[in-house]
């Protein structure tokens, strides 16, 4: 059992958490108040920077462009990154791209490698990925109605699809569609890509969620797929494969994902405990004073700490066996943490009062933006269900 963390790792953390404070924090006032594309300039600045020093891109090897500090070494990075909503983006290391970055790299011939992969990891462009319709149950994709047909040296594809994260903007998009119908359900899709200006792609809106409807990278897109006609070339893998694909790309996502959201539910416990060592309530004690106050704060140290631990092994195992093998540890970690950070979030709120639910500080974006946590890259019951179907099996 080895717990500490490698020279190189740490050296690198330190920069990152450096660079998160000069650059990054100092930032989110203006994400806060203005639409994003409205500061992508200085966005575009600090993503210079990054590169400059040799950050971008942590969760990629060295030879695709990025830190090269491997699975486990990026997982705790991530946690830094995340507890800024600009700090994946900053470093190059945002959902969807990142996701589709991996698939890219794993599956893309030689021309999909220099239209779509190279740019999107040098950051200039983005993409989204389009799998969930609205019509249909996303806890179950193998139902889904998309279809992409085979015409001539194309595919035709037709459908329509809600939650396409960060489409506003996006060059690309990563689409599921139905192939092979008459297939078993988990045969029957395949990825395709469908660059953005395709006749017959529509973005309809970005979605309102939580009272925002966002634009550009903060944003979820539907859209509409009319007859949109692409080479079969942009065939991604093989026909059918569609699901593996997509399973490879949800295991590493959901430890960056919660890395991501320890990093949130890290800074919140450090605002709370701030807040309730300075905010006096009466007779010139301060609420941290309260032994409510102090039992949240113990509680909310031990889960954040807990949920790390749980994080890192599932790293550890991913990195080690495999996501096949680390698959319970997996939908562990996805519902655990996601509960975990948004209940941080909720006592960090509270002890803030009214200062908490106002846009002032930080944590009711955090407690708008990251509900969704308990909802995609599957829902809660689902992972509670996979899980306990898995343990009660030894024992019938
Ligand atoms: C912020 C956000 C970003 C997203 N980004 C993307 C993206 O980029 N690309 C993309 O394709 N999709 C994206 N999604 C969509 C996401 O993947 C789906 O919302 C998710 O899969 C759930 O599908 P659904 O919304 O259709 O809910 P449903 O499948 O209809 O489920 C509704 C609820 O039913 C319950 N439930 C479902 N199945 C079971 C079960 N077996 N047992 C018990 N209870 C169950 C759960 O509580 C679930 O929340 C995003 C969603 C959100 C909220």
């Amino acid at each position: 059992m080895e717990f500490s963390i490698d020279d190189k790792t740490q050296t690198i953390l330190g920069m990152i958490r450096e660079f998160m404070q000069k650059e990054v924090y100092p930032l989110e006032p203006y994400f806060l108040g203005k639409k994003f594309s409205d500061m992508k300039g200085k966005l575009e600045e600090a993503r210079q920077k990054v590169k400059r020093m040799e950050l971008w891109a942590p969760q990629l090897p060295r030879e695709l462009g990025g830190v090269g500090i491997g699975f486990m070494g990026y997982a705790i990075c991530c946690e830094e990154i995340g507890r800024s909503p600009i700090g994946p983006y900053i470093f190059g290391s945002q959902a969807p791209d990142a996701g589709n970055i991996e698939i890219l790299a794993k599956y893309a011939t030689a021309e999909q490698r220099r239209l779509y992969l190279e740019p999107l990891v040098r950051g200039e462009i983005r993409s989204c990925f389009s799998m969930t319709e609205p019509e249909f149950a996303g806890s179950n994709p193998t139902e889904m109605a998309a279809t992409a047909v085979k015409d001539g040296d194309d595919y035709v594809i037709n459908g329509h699809k809600w939650y396409s994260s960060a489409a506003d903007g996006a060059r690309f998009a990563v689409v599921m569609a139905i192939t092979n119908p008459e297939a078993s359900p988990y045969l029957r899709a395949s990825m395709i890509i469908v660059p953005t200006d395709s006749p017959g792609f529509q973005l309809l809106r970005n979605i309102s969620v939580m009272g925002h409807a966002g634009d550009d990278y903060a944003s979820h897109g539907e859209i509409m797929y009319h007859n949109v006609r692409v080479p079969q070339t942009n065939l991604l893998g093989t026909e059918g494969q569609g699901f593996v694909i997509a399973q490879e790309r949800l295991g590493p996502g959901r430890i960056h994902h919660c890395m991501r959201y320890i990093g949130i539910a890290q800074r919140s416990f450090e605002m709370m405990c701030a807040y309730a060592a300075k905010r006096e309530v009466g007779g010139g004690k301060t609420l941290s004073t309260k032994q409510i106050v102090q039992a949240w704060i113990a509680e909310c140290r031990a889960e954040i700490h807990a949920s790390r631990l749980m994080v890192l092994h599932a790293a550890w195992k991913i990195d080690t066996q495999g996501a096949y093998a680390a698959r319970e540890e997996i939908s562990l970690i996805k519902f655990y943490v996601a509960n975990m950070m948004l209940r941080v979030i909720d006592h960090a709120i509270q002890v803030h009062g009214g200062l908490g639910v106002s846009d002032d500080t930080i944590l009711s974006f955090f407690a708008r933006s990251e509900r969704g946590a308990r909802i995609y890259d599957g829902a809660d019951e689902v992972h509670k269900v996979v899980v306990a179907k898995r343990i009660l099996k030894q024992y019938m």
